[in-house]
């Protein structure tokens, strides 16, 4: 094995291969490093829909192939069931762009093809980084590699980040389990659905023609619960569509289960310049937003195409910075069961249902279109002055002043981080 390269990447996730794509591109010696071993497709349960942004990222780094597999579904935007009856809206991407829909083991299987194949790449499989320095890394066996540039693409648990400050205790916020049912189709087919309900919201969207992923959100204080199937069946009847009921059902006591905790961990922290991090290595929000693959895909091709680090970590943070407050901002909107939030629910749908403009809008942000403070806070505040005006008229103004002050403190928390935040 050769020892030395320009560029070391730990991790052959999305992220990982395609940051060891583009540096290789640009004329970079890389080395690839995956800890599970050849052969081994991931069958785990994670990203699964990209934005059109991720999708303009693979064609732009080569892996062509991945998209254009004939009968993979394309996502053409959001179908969003609030529930209690109510028709659905429907959010479609600007200007017609479009999205994609795969098993999440097949876009990696695919995009490892691609890497192992290109020049200046030596993609090594089954080697789990142990310990990670400005000049290189150390694997499992206590054999050291050296290299200008170590890029930790290794995920949420990333020994990378791990190297540079120590243990994340980030605590999660739910969990969530998926659950994949055959010969069924999606109410719209191109669509990827969010079903308000219990025991928070549900996620389903077509992986393949005929092949349906359900996504359960379940907050942690159903943590006992959670493990009983008769306890999740009763809880998601009613919110999932008629026809996904019975093999749904089936699935679930079949014990065909797959469960991931989730956290958010803010994109603040992209390392030194020498130990680089990207993907959820950097950070991550809750998959209601699917915004993880497409942060990596970019983050990879920045990092490569940016000569200075801290010119990269400054767009890199401004890119992401308003997604992640949607992210955050949605997710209370739609698992939170207080009165006030409830109201809030009501008020957001109804401003996407009458309101093209605001479709748009929200779209762009999670299309990575728009980067402004301002896209985001109008539509927030129209939506938290809806809530008010709908809210449970029987509960005191001083209740509902307070529920608008909880809802007010994550923007401002937002704004705050961003101007007291060390400058890198
Ligand atoms: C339930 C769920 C649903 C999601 N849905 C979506 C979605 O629909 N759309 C979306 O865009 N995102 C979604 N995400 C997020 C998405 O899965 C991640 O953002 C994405 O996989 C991150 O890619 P990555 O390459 O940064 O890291 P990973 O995909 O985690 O890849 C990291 C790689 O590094 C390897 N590795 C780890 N440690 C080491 C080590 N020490 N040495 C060597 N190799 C190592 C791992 O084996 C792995 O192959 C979802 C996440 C979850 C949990």
């Amino acid at each position: 094995m050769n020892n030395r390269a320009d560029v070391i990447v730990v991790g052959a996730g999305p992220a990982g291969c395609a940051v060891a794509r583009a540096y290789a591109l640009a004329g970079r010696s890389v080395t690839l490093l995956e800890a599970n071993p050849e052969g081994k497709s991931p069958k785990r349960f994670a990203g699964e829909w990209l934005h059109p942004e991720g999708v303009d990222a693979l064609k732009q780094l080569g892996f062509g192939s991945t998209i254009s597999i004939q009968g993979r579904p394309r996502g053409r935007g959001f179908v969003v069931y609030p529930g209690d009856g109510e028709s659905p809206v429907k959010l479609d991407y600007v200007e017609g762009q479009l999205g994609l829909a795969f098993h999440h083991g097949d876009l990696v299987g695919e995009m490892r093809q691609v890497v192992a194949s290109t020049d200046r790449v030596t993609f090594l499989r089954g080697l789990r980084v142990e310990l990670a320095d400005d000049e290189g890394v150390v694997l499992e066996s206590g054999e050291r590699l050296e290299a200008n540039m170590v890029v930790g693409a290794d995920g949420r648990s990333s020994i990378v980040r791990r190297s540079l400050r120590g243990a994340n205790n980030h605590k999660a916020v739910s969990a969530m389990t998926g659950i994949l049912i055959e010969g069924v189709n999606a109410p719209y087919p191109d669509y990827g659905h969010v079903f308000l309900g219990k025991p928070s919201f549900l996620l389903g969207y077509e992986i393949a023609p005929s092949v349906v992923r359900i996504c359960v959100d379940v907050p942690l204080k159903f943590k006992a619960e959670m493990k009983d199937p008769e306890w999740l069946i009763a809880s998601i009847r009613d919110t999932l569509p008629l026809v996904w009921r019975q093999p749904c059902e089936e699935q679930i006591r079949g014990g065909h289960l797959q469960w991931q905790s989730i956290q958010f961990i803010d994109r603040a922290d992209y390392g030194n310049g020498r130990r680089v991090l990207i993907g959820d290595a950097v950070g991550h929000s809750h998959p209601l937003t699917a915004t993880g693959i497409t942060n990596g895909l970019i983050d990879a091709i920045e990092l490569v195409q940016t000569a200075d680090f801290r010119a990269f970590v400054r767009s890199r943070r401004r890119a992401c910075r308003v997604p992640e407050l949607l992210s955050r901002a949605l997710y209370d909107c739609f698992s939170k069961e207080d009165a006030f939030s409830h109201s809030l629910r009501r008020a957001v749908v109804s401003l996407w249902r009458n309101d093209k403009e605001e479709r748009d809008r929200t779209m762009g942000l999670l299309m990575g279109k728009s980067r402004s403070f301002l896209t985001f806070a109008g539509p927030f505040f129209k939506a938290l002055f809806g809530a008010w005006q709908g809210r449970d008229k029987t509960t005191t103004v001083m209740a509902g002043l307070s529920s608008i002050a909880s809802w007010i403190r994550l923007p401002m928390a937002y704004a705050m981080a961003s101007w007291v935040r060390p400058k890198t």
